[in-house]
């Protein structure tokens, strides 16, 4: 049974204008409203996110924190590595999906992440939760390398459309 969504940040729950800078993100629709009406449903919401921006420099003053208690998010993990860095918690590995479950007592079977990229949802299937693809950001790219692997993984236009299958 499902009982926590986290999702992507960048390219699913909003665009970025400047892909260098986390502040640049416009919003596919109203994230607090999405959010509200996701745990009105008894959900609890939460935000996985790889943020080279924050080792490369561009995104190291930008206030995440505040960013995400604005959405009324529960929780949310932060990869601010490289790739270089070769860290547990950059997606795909599921080191951000791992703390979030870990933090809102629940196993990771119990989640659902919601992302636009095949490394997305290889950090939740190869921890055993669930997976969604948008089609936002690199979804509609991704799209045909994930289903190619992952046959049963819905697919939605856009990040709140996750409500229809919840
Ligand atoms: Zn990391």
């Amino acid at each position: 049974m499902i009982k926590c969504v986290l999702f992507d940040r960048d390219g699913t729950l909003g665009e970025l204008v400047d892909p260098r800078y986390p502040r640049s993100l416009v919003p596919y629709c109203d994230i607090q409203s999405a959010f509200a009406k996701i745990k009105a449903k008894g959900y609890t919401v939460g935000v996985i996110t790889n943020q080279s921006s924050i080792a490369r420099g561009t995104g190291a003053d930008y206030d995440f924190d505040g960013e995400f208690t604005s959405w009324g998010a529960d929780i949310w993990k932060i990869c601010p590595h490289d790739a270089a860095d070769n860290c547990a918690c950059r997606k795909p590995k599921s080191g951000l999906l791992l703390a979030a479950a870990k933090g809102l007592g629940v196993l990771p079977s119990e989640c659902l992440v919601v992302g636009d990229r095949l490394s997305d949802i290889l950090c939740a299937v190869n921890a055993g939760a669930r997976a969604a693809l948008v089609l936002t950001g690199f979804g509609a790219t991704e799209k045909a390398a994930v289903l190619e692997r992952f046959p049963d993984t819905p697919v939605l236009a856009r990040f709140d459309e996750i409500l229809r299958i919840l």
